[in-house]
């Protein structure tokens, strides 16, 4: 079995951040990745511009230069690939962190590579920094599995010329709704707020906002899904029986971290908020030695944690490992 230090699991932003904070403090941590680096990124939309510029999407001090001010996915993917060169970190990629089990020594991990090999590693300290992106949340109506139903929106193109709703009223709903728009979709938003939400970033609004008045986007509010049908969605408005036909239906309502796999470590979930328990000043979990790193300290809320904020949780985790070890 491979013994380690510091084990980071997913490198995301987040975790790459981290695994350079400790190697600023002399560590030398082994990331474990289930796909590629900043994985989630290379999910988002193809054609993805971030609504932050680009110096708070920067880890390690390193600049992040782009064309705009505000970078596109690609930028984005061409900084942490570059970052993680330069920085001279361990990765293992495409191998899935499946199992965490306390030992003796600290925590035992199980993992599986892409090509089914099983592999053990042993480690005295653990960061968690697995994100949300990999568990949409689920509408829980019938017909929610059918094969025209999609969590992601990558791109418009296959849309031209139909009837698609989309669910939800925040970024990713608005945004994925502009492009079908662009590329000729019919397309109607269902949200169950009664007014645009104050989450919407503020320079994308009012291009919305006038397709709306401009009868290019039809917008519904205060809607409650009932079921979503090969051919149509069925809904509620304050009461009042709705059904709209849709060829394709994106149920962008965002995502939440993997609570199970976290609760079968021991790490301690609140209820309402879906939060697990962790120290603010040291990132520390109820677990001993186990850390969060990132987005998924944010639980169910979307839009508290970023890479802008989640990028200094590494700086917290290093000094205090390096604490411990000076003790
Ligand atoms: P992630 O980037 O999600 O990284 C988690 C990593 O863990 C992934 O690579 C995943 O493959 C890996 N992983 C998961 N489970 C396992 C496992 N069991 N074993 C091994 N590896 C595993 N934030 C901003 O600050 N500015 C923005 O402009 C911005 N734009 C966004 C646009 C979109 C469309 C979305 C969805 C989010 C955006 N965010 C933005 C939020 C933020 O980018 C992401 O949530 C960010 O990727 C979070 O970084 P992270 O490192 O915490 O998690
Ligand atoms: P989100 O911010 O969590 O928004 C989810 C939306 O779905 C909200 O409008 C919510 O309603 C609605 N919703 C949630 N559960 C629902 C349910 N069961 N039934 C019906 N509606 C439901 O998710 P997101 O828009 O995917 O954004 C995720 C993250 O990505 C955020 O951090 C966001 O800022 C980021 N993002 C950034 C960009 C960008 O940089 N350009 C683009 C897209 C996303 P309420 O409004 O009532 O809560």
């Amino acid at each position: 079995m491979q013994t380690e230090k510091v084990i980071i699991i997913g490198a995301g932003p987040c975790g790459l951040s981290t695994a350079i904070e400790l190697k600023k403090k002399g560590f030398d941590p082994l990331l474990i990745e289930k796909g590629n680096v900043a994985n989630s990124i290379y999910h988002y939309p193809t054609h993805q511009t971030f609504f932050s510029s680009s110096e708070k999407l920067e880890i390690g001090q390193i600049p992040f230069i782009s064309e705009r001010q505000k970078p596109v996915r690609n930028e984005a993917l061409t900084y942490y690939r570059t970052v993680a060169d330069r920085s001279n970190l361990r990765i293992n990629t495409y191998e899935k962190v499946e199992e965490v089990e306390q030992s003796d020594a600290g925590y035992t991990l199980v993992t599986k590579t892409d090509k089914g090999e099983s592999k053990q590693y042993q480690s005295t300290y653990l960061i968690i920094a697995t994100g949300y992106y990999d568990h949409p949340n689920l509408l829980n109506v019938p017909g929610e599995s059918l094969p025209h139903v999609f969590h992601y929106f990558k791109e418009a193109h296959p849309y031209f010329n139909k009837k698609v709703a989309v669910i939800g009223g925040k970024n990713s709903a608005v945004d994925a709704t502009l492009e079908l728009e662009k590329a000729g979709c019919e397309v109607i938003v269902l949200y169950r707020g009664s007014d645009y939400s104050p989450s919407v970033k503020p320079w994308i609004l009012p291009n919305f906002e006038s397709l709306v008045r401009h009868n290019k986007i039809t917008m519904e509010f205060n809607v409650n899904i009932e079921e979503i049908t090969e051919k149509s969605v069925f809904y509620h408005v304050n009461g009042e029986a709705r059904e709209v036909e849709a060829d394709f239906v994106f149920a962008m309502i965002g995502y939440h971290p993997n609570q199970e796999f976290l609760s079968s470590i021991g790490i301690k979930i609140d209820f309402d908020t879906g939060r697990p328990q962790f120290h603010d000043n040291s990132m520390e979990t109820n677990q001993s030695n186990i850390y969060i790193s990132g987005v998924i300290a944010a639980g169910y809320n979307n839009n508290e944690i970023f890479i802008e904020n989640g990028r200094h949780h590494g700086e917290k985790i290093a000094i205090d490992i390096a604490n411990k070890e000076t003790r």
